[in-house]
């Protein structure tokens, strides 16, 4: 048997792969010719194009209104302002998530409240009653790498409470929850389009919902050319303050990504529909591993992955004598020889940050988390042991397989059983090292390394 990669043998994959195996977005001349045109004639300012993009996507989300915004974190701090979000309030967030899911929340005032995950990294129907108070108004459902959240237990719950629900989709755009596509499930969805994820336009985010009252308050917050009568008809509250913008932010969308836009839109079923197959051709076989399990739903539920962000695999040490996620991923990264990342850990859990624990942002002397809250309220998230076991959740970054090439997956296998085959020659070493993780694309050691550089 070849010694492992990380132990100085020959890793398993060549150097390269064939470059379509993980390209993405995928560019055609047409979608050049569009941005050229925008470029050609300095048209990013307007709304023309913006416009028709949002109402084909309403059409495919299925939902009346659809807006877009300069990025994804711009369209999450609209639709908290839409349902009202103020100060004092709660808004429950699973803690594994990227920050953008949540950090608003706080500059309105509110205070975030962090719910457990789950095995499969989703929001814990288990967890959400704790996190409930009378200080409740919403909660913030974040389909995680492209797992749809519990709908079911999840919706019921909000309901019994009387309780807003918002989606980040930026994970998952065309996936479904039993027969019904994510997004649609809550008052108001949100999501990212910027060019790492699964919907890829540029830099863009955007605001879906049913309502025609948040809609109007979304397009007041940051959209301050058409805040005013000839778009906001229904919300009298608006207004007294129309002509500007009153998040105070400039958030619609240019144009040359809203062109991007409308050329993803038009591919992006047929071509999430073949990374769907990849990976499920990918991850059937990788299934069978015990210790291993992929981040997954059973399609016969009527459940999809849309388009598998960054797709993960849940590892359990206690299947490979306890060596830590760190080095199974860092030896699986070695053997994948440049090709594809393996990461362990994927997003901190978002607890256990300074910026929720500490930062004073609004100089009242306490965190702006709970700068406005009932101090009685406000669990102690670090003490919890729903959200201490949520840290304990190891996971593992596989490559995500954009064409269904099956020579070139069952490489990726064979790298991946490589090191679950030796695994016991990587224990010697092993310095037990706590999960790691990103709370954006960098790890905490690439930014130690940086500074010592
Ligand atoms: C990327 C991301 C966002 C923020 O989107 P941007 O377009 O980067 O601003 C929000 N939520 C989640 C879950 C994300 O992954």
């Amino acid at each position: 048997m070849e010694k492992l990669a990380i132990l100085g043998g020959t890793p398993a994959l060549p150097k390269e792969a064939p470059k379509e195996l993980f390209h993405w977005p995928i560019i055609t001349e047409e979608d050049e010719a569009a941005a050229l045109e925008i470029i050609r004639t300095n048209n990013f300012s307007g709304t023309d194009i913006t416009t028709k993009f949002q109402d084909e996507f309403a059409a495919w989300q299925g939902r009346r209104h659809a807006l877009a915004y300069t990025n994804g974190t711009m369209s999450i701090a609209a639709a908290l302002f839409a349902i009202g979000l103020g100060a004092g309030d709660e808004i429950i967030c699973p803690t594994k998530t990227y920050w953008a899911s949540i950090t608003a929340a706080q500059w309105l005032g509110a205070t975030a409240v962090f719910c457990a995950i789950n095995n499969k990294m989703s929001l814990d129907p288990d967890d959400l009653e704790r996190c409930i108070t009378k200080r409740t108004k919403a909660i913030m459902v974040v389909h995680y790498h492209g797992y749809p959240a519990d709908m079911d237990r999840i919706m019921e719950i909000a309901n019994r409470h009387n309780l807003i629900v918002i989606e980040d989709v930026s994970h998952a755009q065309g996936g479904l929850y039993k027969g019904k596509k994510l997004g649609n499930f809550g008052h108001i969805a949100a999501m990212s389009m910027m060019s790492g994820k699964a919907f890829a336009a540029g830099e863009m985010g955007m605001l879906v919902t049913d309502d025609t009252r948040l809609y109007e308050r979304a397009l007041a917050y940051g959209h301050y050319e058409r805040n005013n009568e000839s778009f906001i008809k229904e919300s009298e509250e608006l207004k007294p303050y129309f002509h500007i913008a009153i998040g105070g932010v400039k958030g619609r969308v240019n144009q040359l990504c809203a062109a991007l836009g409308r050329g993803q839109l038009k591919h992006f079923d047929e071509r999430t529909a073949e990374i769907r197959r990849a990976m499920n051709y990918f991850f059937d076989q990788i299934e069978k591993i015990p210790g291993l399990s992929p981040l997954r739903v059973d399609e016969s539920t009527g459940s999809t992955m849309g388009g598998f962000y960054h797709p993960h695999c849940i590892y359990d040490p206690a299947a490979f004598h306890g060596l830590s996620v760190k080095r199974f991923a860092k030896a699986v990264m070695d053997e994948f020889n440049g090709t594809a990342p393996c990461w362990d850990g994927s997003n901190y859990c978002l607890h256990t940050h300074n910026y929720f624990k500490t930062f004073d942002g609004f100089h009242l002397g306490k965190p702006s988390r709970i700068a406005f809250a009932d101090a009685n309220a406000v669990p102690e998230d670090d003490v919890t042991p729903s959200l201490a076991a949520s840290v304990e959740v190891h996971c593992f970054s596989v490559p995500w397989f954009k064409k269904l090439n099956k020579e070139w997956i069952d490489r990726y296998v064979a790298a991946i059983r490589k090191v679950v085959d030796q695994h016991e020659a990587l224990l010697e070493e092993d310095d037990k090292s706590e999960q790691g993780g990103r709370w954006y694309g960098a790890t905490n050691e690439d930014v130690q390394q940086k500074k010592k550089n």
